[in-house]
């Protein structure tokens, strides 16, 4: 029987550390930890998301600074209001809802946002000092998340073959590239990909962010595989079929509550360590 990766307790673990750690800093400094959301449009997911995020933050000590602006912003306009949170000394973390409506250009803004206060891993040049082993970045959280639960049950990544199955911004490139540098050997799939099945067949790590119900299999894998399922799909329902997945794995994350909960605890941990970062700590 696999172990269940509770990501929900170590969110929870991680968060009380957070909050005493917060509360330290604000008595050092003598200033909030502000966390600034940027939110364009009123798509109710994102709506929703942010909403997460700043209960979230409110939660350990962060001030949560919601920006909304209508679903006619302009990319000079959305430009605009990321250079001001740039330059206000006071501003720790910001974070660009994705996704923003199309007329923007929503690399272009990413990218606009100060690699220090880049927490939610986003920008190309954070993408790439990540993938470089360089600090001064943070990595995008989903991914950071998956490592942090991997790590908490001391799970093996050195020498390991990690399969991840997507290979999106925000989660299947940056995963690679953490797990890479945790020295896995590591095999990107994708929409093209030939014969995924023989690639999840050979994996002792299996990531899984397609974004579809279900869609890996228990059959698809070898016994004592580790399986990390950062999908969420509607219903509750991740990107791998529980069952027969937990019957083969040694551990697998369960969802919800396993990948799920560390996103948003690692946007906290960034924005905690960029306002150590701005305090010299
Ligand atoms: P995405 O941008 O839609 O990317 C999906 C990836 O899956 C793409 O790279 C795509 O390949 C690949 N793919 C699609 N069909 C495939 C197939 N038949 N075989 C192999 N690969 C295939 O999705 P995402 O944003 O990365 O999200 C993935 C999942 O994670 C979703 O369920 C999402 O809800 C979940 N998620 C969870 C969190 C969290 O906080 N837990 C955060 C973000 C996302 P191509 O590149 O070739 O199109």
């Amino acid at each position: 029987m696999a172990t269940l990766l509770d990501g929900k307790k170590l969110s929870a673990e991680i968060r009380s550390e957070l909050k005493q750690k917060a509360a330290r800093i604000q008595n050092q400094s003598g200033r909030e930890i502000v966390l600034a959301t940027i939110l364009v449009g009123d798509d109710p997911a994102s709506a929703t998301y942010v909403k997460m995020k700043a209960r979230a933050c409110e939660s350990i000590g962060i001030t949560s600074r919601p920006v909304e602006l209508s679903a006619s912003t302009s990319t000079a306009e959305l430009l605009a209001v990321i250079d001001e949170l740039n330059a206000d000394a006071g501003v720790r973390g910001i974070l660009l809802q994705h996704p923003v409506p199309e007329q923007i250009d929503e690399r272009a803004c990413f990218d606009r946002i100060q690699a220090a206060k880049d927490v939610d891993g986003v920008t190309t040049l954070g993408f790439g000092q990540i993938s470089f082993g360089l600090p001064g970045a943070y990595p995008a959280c989903t991914p950071a998340g998956i490592i942090r639960l991997m790590d908490a049950y001391q799970i093996q990544i050195e020498g390991q073959h990690a399969v991840v199955v997507g290979r999106s911004a925000i989660l299947g490139r940056p995963v690679a590239e953490l797990l890479l540098n945790r020295n896995a050997t590591v095999t990107v799939c994708h929409s093209r990909t030939r014969d995924l099945e023989s690639h999840l067949s050979r994996a002792d790590i299996v990531i899984a962010a397609v974004g579809k119900p279900e869609f890996i299999h228990g059959r698809h894998l070898k016994p004592g595989v580790v399986v990390m399922d950062a999908g969420y799909n509607p219903g509750n329902v991740g990107d791998v079929e529980f069952a027969s997945c937990e019957a083969k794995a040694s551990y697998i994350t369960p969802v919800p509550g396993g990948v799920g909960p560390m996103t948003i605890t690692m946007l906290l941990e960034h924005t905690m360590q960029s306002a150590q970062a701005a305090l010299g700590q």
